[in-house]
């Protein structure tokens, strides 16, 4: 087992890539602790799943990014698990739109969900990994993040935001034993895709090498790589799970 004993802190994975996370962690001998926006029938089919491979689970209903809330969930974790080995930031929206018709919130929500709710959770854990001197941070990035993309300036804003926030947390802290790395999934299957309409996934697909989309499954995978000791001297690195695409 990979992750035997070690404690998995999730964020916004009721469903999609933060769950198959949560449900690979488990796999491999992790306790979860998993956020999302509020507790629903959805939350709670997660939590089953993943007591079901007989780890210990506790779902944490919050706003990632509320820096006080987030602190608070840290907290409890702390309390409820003893220790916490690996930070996992999943939450995300998108609100796509051409720059010129984008709203000054749908920038700001944008903004806040997906690059301050990194912030907020990795300041929480930092003091309890720097204590214990270990520790692995994940957070999902994009394959936008590095390129960009028309219609998303917001999400590849805050998603190239995290790829900052992840190399200055490798260097702020990898003399205390903490590593710090992004995932920048290309093109995967998951709600928050399928919200996009016909014309742009077939657009998506075509650009795609690989001609499919990946699975959250497979994005699952290499952050399971870098939650555990498969990757120990590997930290301030985007690894990119996209087919291929450019
Ligand atoms: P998804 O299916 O839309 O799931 C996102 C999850 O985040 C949902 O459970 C959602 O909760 C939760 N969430 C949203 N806002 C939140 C908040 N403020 N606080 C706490 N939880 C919140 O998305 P996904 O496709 O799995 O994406 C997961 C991550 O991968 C995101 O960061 C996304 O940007 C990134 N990513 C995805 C793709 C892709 O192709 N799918 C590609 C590149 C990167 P509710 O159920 O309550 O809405």
């Amino acid at each position: 087992m990979l992750l035997e004993k070690k404690v998995a802190l999730i964020t916004g994975a009721a469903r999609g890539i933060g769950k198959q996370i949560a449900l690979a962690f488990a796999r491999e001998g992790a306790n979860i602790a998993f956020t999302d926006l509020e507790a629903n029938e959805q939350s709670q089919q997660t939590a089953d799943e993943i007591k079901a491979l007989g780890v210990d689970v506790r779902f944490y209903a919050g706003n990632a990014a509320d820096f006080d809330a987030a602190h608070q969930v840290v907290e409890q974790v702390l309390a409820d698990f003893g220790h916490l080995d690996i930070l996992v930031n999943n939450a995300g929206i998108t609100r796509d739109t051409l720059l010129m018709r984008m709203t000054e919130q749908q920038w700001d929500q944008v903004i806040q969900v997906n690059l301050k709710s990194a912030f907020n959770f990795t300041h929480a854990v930092t003091p309890a990994m720097m204590r214990q001197r270990s520790g692995s941070i994940i957070s999902l990035s994009s394959v936008v993040g590095i390129n960009g993309n028309a219609g998303q300036a917001n999400y590849a804003a805050s998603k190239a935001g995290i790829i900052a926030l992840t190399k200055s947390v490798a260097k702020e802290l990898g003399s205390r034993g903490i590593r710090a790395n992004a995932i920048a999934p290309g093109f995967i299957l998951t709600d928050m895709t399928k919200a996009l309409s016909e014309d742009t996934l077939k657009q998506f697909v075509s650009m795609i090498p690989m001609r499919r989309g990946g699975e959250p499954e497979e994005v699952a995978k290499v952050a399971l790589f870098l939650a555990c000791d498969l990757s120990s001297y590997v930290s301030g690195q985007v690894i990119q799970v996209n087919g291929a695409m450019a």
